[in-house]
This record gives structure tokens, sequence and C-alpha cells, in this order.
């Protein structure tokens, strides 16, 4: 059993104090540097104590609009990232970002909302799905004002591409053009304009600080978080009477992934050991088009812009899917339909495993002007001239649809009494690390660049309505993070049998053949029994790189690895409990929706190295009388006069 306990002759010093709300900040350079471990194994580490009025842990789209809100509204603002902000995730979005705003055609939120709801086969949250939808037209021009360089039309407003799974007038109306982009490199533009307005305001940032774990009081209360200065090793203390989690997704749990390597899920992770649940872990997205063996994303929008599917028959095999909707049905059915086709021997290339995306009727001027970082990835990675050849793609893991649970304010919440959303205090989330939950089973294209902007200015917002700049704070426990400080030092000196990068592999391969896109009870069970094995196998780790200055990146992977495989049990367990077929949740042997039984959220806790579920019920109510809420319905084709089939599965 992996054990959090303090080591027998372990040494704990303090070398710096807060006083009131000012941040106390030691130069890296002065910073005692007293981490060797002496000839009787006694490690001593320097504790750095902050206090701030917030602290966001995470500098992608979603940490660093809850950073520029928060410090708008005049909070001393913290805002802690293992990686340069610009380097998160969020940069290698493509496609866009959805929002009414009626610029090539009339729109309006509400149709955007039902696309969003049916899309997310009725898990989503009505009342967050409203709250999102409603604001997004606010939410892109905001983006507009603050610099970010859209894609635009003829006459000048922001250029909206057609995007999976979006339609008009309740699914009655045809293809909507609701995605607004900046070509094909929107995450780029997106960070790159939000880490301009956070520089503007008074954010201070802490870059490659790593956090390990939050400090809960002992009433539950969270009161900051523990970091890791990944440069000197120093161990700070932020304390804040808010912090905010933006930590991204966990796609690395698997073996091909869209995701960059670093998203690990820590925020997840730092939750589950505070005894908190995670939401609707077995909900994961496979892209339709990743690269095939490199795993890179070529966005949607190439089909949006017109590319299609074709088979090794060179058949346009979505017409037999989603007759009306075609390459554009939402990703789970895309991603199923390709399955199929490969397992029916009709896959491409020399094992017949891919499938092919066709760009090359497409006039290259659209493709330079559109598509112009798609048509480099695929040059790079497949060595293809999307102009004269197809893309070799296959389904990828690319986004995590759970996480931390949230309300739509963005404060985490839990089961307490009856109480099925009881808010945790001191503790928000946002972004991919959360679940708000807008995208319940199956999230939409360009719903999650709206995600992270809509509920990152949400937990400003909250925090402002509830908290005042500069309120006295109780002091930490005593005891904050000595836990956390006894398991770094542990896992530093681990010294058995197994490398990181081994046991990193044999869960990524676990989660890809066991946790995939279709399931059944046999491929759960064995993934259940063979991703405990794979936790239990972590307790042999071995780490070589035992220091802690500059960047340990044995350590800092290890640590990152033991987040993933709390994700990674959560997620295949929760799979296994969950017996039905639910949007990304394909199951072979539960091929229907059953909403007596299962609609309702997982909540998956990390007891002792155990997973245990229990579930909370979906919110199908709305905020208000604006809009009424969508009842369930089979997430089916509608038919619509001469326009035949809608595209909304
Ligand atoms: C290739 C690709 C293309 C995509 N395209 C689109 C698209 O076109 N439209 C769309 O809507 N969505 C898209 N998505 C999804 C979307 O981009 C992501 O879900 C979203 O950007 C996540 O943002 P985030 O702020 O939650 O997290 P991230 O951008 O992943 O940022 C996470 C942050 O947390 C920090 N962090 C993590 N762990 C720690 C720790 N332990 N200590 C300190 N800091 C930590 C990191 O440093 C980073 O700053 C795409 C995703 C991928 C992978």
């Amino acid at each position: 059993m992996w054990r959090r306990c303090l080591p027998r002759n372990f040494r704990f010093s303090r070398k710096a104090s807060s006083i009131g709300s000012e941040p106390i900040r030691q130069s890296p350079w002065t910073a005692p540097r007293s981490f060797s471990t002496d000839s009787v194994g006694r490690s001593s580490y320097t504790i750095v104590d902050h206090t701030y009025d917030a602290v966001v842990i995470g500098a992608g789209g979603a940490g660093l609009r809850a950073a520029i809100g928060l410090s708008e509204h005049g909070f001393n603002t913290a805002c802690i990232t293992k990686l340069f902000p610009t380097r998160s995730h969020t940069v290698a979005a493509q496609g866009g970002i959805n929002a009414a705003l009626g610029n090539m055609s009339e729109d309006d939120w509400r149709w955007h909302m039902y696309d969003t709801v049916k899309g997310s086969d009725w898990l989503g949250d009505q009342d967050s799905i409203q709250y999102m939808c409603r604001e997004a037209p606010k939410a892109v021009i905001e983006l507009e004002n603050y610099g970010l360089p859209f894609s635009r039309t003829e006459d000048g407003k922001i250029y909206q591409r057609a995007f999976g799974g979006q339609s008009l007038d309740f699914g009655k109306g045809g293809q909507a053009y609701r995605c607004a982009c900046a070509a094909d490199r929107t995450g780029h533009a997106l960070l790159h304009t939000l880490y301009g307005q956070a520089m503007k305001h008074n954010t201070q940032f802490f870059v490659e600080y790593f956090a390990l774990d939050l400090l809960m009081d002992s009433k539950g209360t969270c009161q900051g978080v523990i970091a890791l200065n990944m440069e000197d090793g120093t161990l700070h203390r932020f304390r804040a009477a808010n912090t905010i989690l933006a930590t991204g997704g966990y796609g690395r749990a698997y073996f091909s992934a869209t995701s960059a390597h670093t998203c690990t899920g820590d925020g997840n992770a730092m939750v589950a050991r505070a005894g908190l649940p995670l939401e609707d872990l077995e909900f994961v997205q496979f892209h339709p088009t990743g690269i095939y063996g490199a795993g890179c994303l070529i966005t949607e929008g190439s089909r949006g812009e017109g590319g299609i599917l074709r088979n090794s028959e060179g058949e346009r095999f979505m017409e037999r899917y989603a007759p009306t909707a075609k390459d554009l049905a939402s990703r789970d059915v895309v991603s199923r339909s390709m399955t199929m086709e490969i397992r029916e021997g009709r896959g491409v290339g020399p094992l017949k495993d891919h499938i092919y995306l066709h760009l090359n009727h497409l006039p290259p001027d659209v493709l330079k002007e559109r598509l112009p970082g798609i048509s480099e990835t695929a040059a790079i990675f497949s060595g293809v001239d999307v102009t004269k050849e197809p893309i070799p793609v296959l389904p990828t893991v690319h986004y995590n649809m759970g996480g931390i649970p949230t309300n739509y304010h963005g404060e985490v919440v839990h089961i307490k009494g009856d109480d099925p959303d009881a808010v945790v205090p001191g503790l928000m989330a946002a972004g991919e690390a959360a679940c708000a939950s807008v995208h319940g089973a199956n999230r939409l294209g360009a719903n999650s660049l709206l995600d992270i902007v809509v509920f990152g200015r949400a937990c400003a917002n909250r925090v402002a309505e509830i908290c005042k700049p500069g309120e006295k704070q109780k002091p930490l426990e005593k005891d904050a993070g000595e836990k956390t400080i006894a398991w770094l030092d542990k896992l530093r000196n681990s010294d058995g049998s197994l490398p990181t990068s081994k046991i990193r592999l044999n869960m990524q391969r676990v989660m890809q053949n066991n946790a995939a896109v279709f399931r059944t009870q046999e491929t759960l069970e064995e993934g259940c029994q063979l991703i405990d094995k794979a936790w239990e196998s972590f307790h042999d780790v071995k780490i070589h790189d035992r220091s802690l200055i500059w960047l340990n990146s044995d350590l800092i992977e290890t640590i990152e690895l033991e987040n993933l495989l709390i994700n990674a049990c959560i997620t295949m367990h929760s799979a296994e409990a969950r017996k039905e077929s639910r949007g990304a949740h394909a199951r072979e042997d539960f091929t229907k929706r059953d909403d007596e039984k299962w609609l309702k959220h997982t909540l998956g806790y990390w007891e002792n190295g155990k997973v245990k579920l229990t579930y909370r019920p979906v919110h199908m109510n709305t905020l208000d009388d604006e809009v009424e809420s969508f009842p369930p319905k089979a997430r089916a084709y509608m038919i619509d006069g001469d326009r035949k089939l809608q595209m909304l599965t």
C-alpha cells in the first residue's frame, strides 16, 4: 500500500512566513539550497509562505481568464503554472469557439443550448448549459475587444464556420455556422490574447511551479495549495481565501492522444486526494481525426470547410451512418462509424487500420487561408501534401468530459448529507479540469474554448460576490502541507524496480485497449483488474534523479504518473459500472441509453488506493424562464421537409 506518512527522520524548516495579504517572495538565487539527503536519509525542505486573496492553478485559457477577472475585481491574485502560460494546451486548439453571434445567418443562443443538451446526450446540467450558451456571444465579443485576431467575413464581421453537432432552430433549420475562429489557430490566438491581458493586470505569476496538493483544513475548507518551485526545489504554501483549479485534462492516460504530454490531470488528482469526488470520468472523447501514428489533431474545421472521410473502397461511408450530417455528425458518431469501417475490413493502409481524410478536392486557396496550420501539421507528421493526397487518420483521445464537479458559478460541489450540490468552501474549478457539467456525455466541437472563458470568468465573478479584496484569512493549520511533503520525500527517494516510463506505458496501453471507443463488460472488467494492478505496480517505482534543482523531469513525471493513474483508475471503474450507452460511452452489450437507471452523474472517490462510486442527479432545470428545459428524447435524426435529415447525432 502506498502510504503518505511522514518519514521517521524528517525535518521541516520554514524560511519565510506571510504578513497580511502581502506575499513574501524569496529570490530563487538567495534561497538556501539545503535539499540534499544526508547519510542517514534525512531530507530538509525550504518552505516559503505566501498569502493571496485568490490563487489560480493553471495558466491555460481557463486559468488566465479567471486570473484576469480576479485582478479586475481588485483581488490580490497569484497564478501558479507548471508551464510557461503560452505553452498550455489551449495553444493547440485549432477549430474555434462557438457563439450564436448570427454573423453568417440568423442564430439564437437557445438553439446553441438545444444542440449542446442534445450533444451531451442529456447528461449535461441544463442550468450550466443555459448559462454558457447565453454568455457565449458576450464572451466572444469580449475576446474581440481584448484584441483576438478573428478571421473575418467580406464585410468585416467575425467569420463563423460550420462545426459538428450545430443546428439552427432546435435541429429543424439545417447546419448552423456558429464557430468563430482565427483560421485554424484559434487557441493560439486566444491564449496569447489572454496572456497579454493578464500582463496588463496585476496578476502575479509563479511560472514553472508545480502544484502538489490542496491545503484543506480539518473542516473541509480549502485554504490554498502547496507547490514545488521546479527551478530551485523550494516548497511554497499559498494561503488563499479562494483557490481555483484550472489544470486541464488528462488525455495522457491514453496511449494515443491529441493532448500535450503535460495534460496529466494534476488538479483532478489533487481533488481526489483531498477526499472529494470526480464526476463522469467514464466519458472520454475520441476525436475522429488524429493523424495515424502521431496522434496530432486535424481539426473538425477541416470537415467544416468541406473535407470528407473515405474507406478503402473510396466510399464516403458517413453517408450511410448519418445521411444528412455525413462527415459533420457529432464526434462520438463519426468515431464509432470509422471504427466500424475498420472492424469490417474497410480500413486503409497495409494493415487496413485507419481511414483517409480527403481535403484534396478543396480549392488550394481555401486550404491556405482557412486551414494553414493543419496543412503544415499533415506535411510534418504524415508527409502528406493536403492539396494532392488524403491524410491518414484514426479516432484519437481528445477531451475529458468529466472532471471536478462544479455548479455554474464554478464552485466545487460534493455530496454532503442529503445535499448533492453542497459547495466546498474556498474551492473552485474551471476549464477541462472541471465538470460544470456543460458537455455531459459528449462535448460538441468548439464548446470547450467557450467553456474555459465563460467559466473562468464565472469563477472570478463569484469570488467578487462572496468575498472582498484583502479580507482577513484564518491561519493555516499547524501541519498544513506536511503530509504532502512526506509524500514528496518518499517519492523522491523511491527505489523500486520499475522505471516511471514502463508503468506509464502499461497504464496507457490498458486505457487504450480496455476503455476504448467501444466497450464491453468483459473488456471493462479486465480493464479494472489491469489498471488496479498498474496502480499497485507504482509502489515499486524507481526514481534515478533525486535532486530538486532545475526541473528534475524524473521526479515531475513520476508525480504526474501518480496523478494520471488516479484519473485512469476512476475512469475505468466508472465505465465498468455504467451499464448503458450514452454519448462517448458506447457499450456493445448495453447498446441503448437507459434514462430510467442512468440519467445521473457518476461520482468517483479515491479512498486508500481504491475507487468508490456514488451518483448525483443531473440538473434538468434551467436558470429562469428565458428558455424551457429540454426533456430527454432519442438522439436520432430528424426530418425537416425538403432538407431531409438533420445532422444532430
Ligand atoms: C489539439 C487540440 C485541439 C483542440 N481544439 C479545440 C477547438 O478548436 N475548440 C475547442 O473548443 N476546444 C478545442 N480543444 C479543447 C480545448 O482546447 C481544451 O479543452 C482547453 O483549451 C483546455 O483549457 P484549460 O485552460 O482548461 O487547460 P490547459 O490549456 O490544458 O491548461 C492547463 C494549465 O494548467 C497548468 N497546470 C497543470 N497541472 C499543474 C500543476 N500540477 N501545477 C501547476 N500548474 C499546472 C498548466 O501549466 C497549464 O497552464 C482542443 C484540444 C486539443 C488537445
